[in-house]
């Protein structure tokens, strides 16, 4: 038995120093990814049943040359604990308004296209006039764009942040709370911000159509956000039961595996047909 837990204690140190090494070795290629073209965007859409609309997020895919690929949920945090986030999240604004540019010509002409930013994002005070630029030089409207951030976001520099909110939305550019209702601070701030839609995470959507509780949680979110005239989009929909119900319940707006995964751009056109004729 004792020689037992000396190797489990030798085998926790190895597992922690695996992750350790890997963490270390992702840190330092992610400094490099940008620039040899590593990352890629894929597009998940989001429907509006009521209205018919589609609109697509975009979510990047890390592919490491000897790794394969990366998960964001993996490189994502790391990333923001360095400024490779900034340079990240330059990037795939830039390449989803280049993939907007190139949907629009392909017919897709009313289609909005949501991007994820960071914390870290909003700490650079150059974000506007990144943002600005990026969407002049490539001749996309602001208006056609979603911005989604965190709950956690918001509450790291909450007057800093509805400052550059505000200039965000001047431009033209919608504003999502993402992942809504995982922190416990969501209530308080939601009438001080300025912003236009909520997310309603995916732990909610999960089971709730399984219990009483779960769906009073989701009805009692949909109905304040409606109060507080913001759009509600439920995140991880993956069965016709959590279709009917949400409709049910009045929500605005549903992405999940139920409509379609996140798919390349060069898949998207057949599956955005597909959805609109469904
Ligand atoms: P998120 O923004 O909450 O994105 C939703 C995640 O749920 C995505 O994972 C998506 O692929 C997955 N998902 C969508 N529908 C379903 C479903 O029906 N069932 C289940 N089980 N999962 C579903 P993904 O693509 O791995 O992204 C993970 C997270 O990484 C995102 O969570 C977001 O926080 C972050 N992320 C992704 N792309 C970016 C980016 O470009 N910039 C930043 N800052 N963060 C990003
Ligand atoms: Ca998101
Ligand atoms: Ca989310
Ligand atoms: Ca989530």
């Amino acid at each position: 038995a004792k020689t037992n837990g000396i190797n489990r204690v030798v085998e926790y140190e190895s597992k922690l120093r695996d992750i350790f090494v890997k963490r270390i070795r992702l840190e330092n290629d992610l400094k490099t990814a940008v620039g040899n073209n590593e990352f890629s965007l894929y597009y998940q859409p989001k429907v509006n049943l009521r209205t018919g609309e589609i609109s697509v997020e975009a979510l990047i895919r890390w592919k490491h040359p000897q790794l394969g690929m990366v998960s964001p949920a993996e490189f994502i945090p790391i990333a923001e604990e360095t400024s490779v986030i900034e340079e990240i999240g330059k990037w795939v604004l830039q390449q989803s308004c280049h993939d907007f540019r190139w949907l629009h010509s392909s017919g897709f002409s009313t289609l909005k296209i949501a991007v994820n930013l960071s914390a870290r994002q909003f700490i650079d005070s150059s974000l506007k006039t990144t943002v600005a630029n990026i969407f002049a030089n490539t001749n996309v409207p602001p208006s056609s764009f979603v911005f989604e951030i965190t709950e956690t976001t918001i509450m790291k520099e909450p007057n800093e942040v509805i400052r550059i909110l505000k200039s965000l939305k001047e431009q033209g550019i919608t504003i999502a709370i993402d992942d809504f209702g995982v922190s416990y601070s969501s209530l308080n701030y939601l009438n001080r911000f300025p912003i236009d839609a909520v997310k309603i995470d995916r732990s909610f959507i999960r089971d709730f159509h399984k219990n009483e509780k779960g769906a009073e949680i989701v009805e009692a979110i949909i109905s304040l956000a409606h109060r507080l005239n913001l759009s509600v989009t439920a995140e991880g929909v993956e069965t016709e039961d959590q279709v009917r119900l949400l409709a049910e319940k009045g929500c605005d707006e549903m992405q999940g595996y139920y409509f379609s995964p996140p798919v390349p751009l060069e898949k998207l056109p057949n599956v955005l047909t597909k959805l609109y004729s469904w």
